[in-house]
């Protein structure tokens, strides 16, 4: 994935001014790695299953595996009108704990799969072209994080992880 992905990677510089654009106006909600449904639903005070229930959408991917098609369940965090449903008093009502692709935006393979999703973030993020410059080794230590974080997702849901969480979710 990262070698993919090595050609689209461009140094630039980045500070986010918490403008919330990126909150407000997304075409899908935010992607949950475990450790997110942990430290959220923690700081919540709730249990798993009620933070699934009341704050993601389940959504399952179809992913090819040789002759058999394999259906990946994943966690997304619920948007209304457009909004991610953390998105309150023009900030993030869980931001000591905010997921890991927010904390780590726009640094994430996300952004960079394809030049059209970058450009078009870049047009309403206003952080581009400003703060510390972030040089291509840099980034591409973020993403190697990213891709580190997904393995050990891939590890959770072939152990049956995600099976168990959505029968508390149930
Ligand atoms: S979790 Fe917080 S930072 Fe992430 S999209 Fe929602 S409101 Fe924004
Ligand atoms: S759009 Fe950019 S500057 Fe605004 S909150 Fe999101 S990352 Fe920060």
């Amino acid at each position: 994935m990262l070698k993919k992905l090595e050609n689209k990677i461009f140094p630039f510089r980045f500070h986010c001014t918490r403008c919330g654009a990126c909150c407000t106006h997304m075409l899908m909600g935010v992607p949950l790695f475990h450790t997110d449904i942990q430290d959220i639903s923690g700081i919540l005070k709730t249990n798993k299953g009620d933070f699934i229930n009341r704050y993601c959408d389940l959504i399952v991917h179809k992913i090819p595996n040789n002759q058999n098609t394999l259906r990946v369940h994943a966690f997304y965090l619920k948007l209304f009108d457009s909004r991610c449903i953390f998105y309150e008093n023009n900030g993030c009502a869980v931001n000591d704990v905010k997921p890991y692709l927010c904390k780590t935006a726009p640094f994430i393979s996300l952004l960079f799969q394809d030049s059209t999703v970058i450009d078009n973030f870049k047009k309403r993020c206003k952080g581009f072209g400003h703060g510390p410059y972030y040089n291509k080794k840099t980034i591409k230590f973020m993403l190697k994080q990213e891709a580190k974080l997904e393995k050990a997702e891939w590890e959770l849901f072939n152990n049956g992880f995600y099976d168990n969480l959505m029968k508390k979710a149930l």
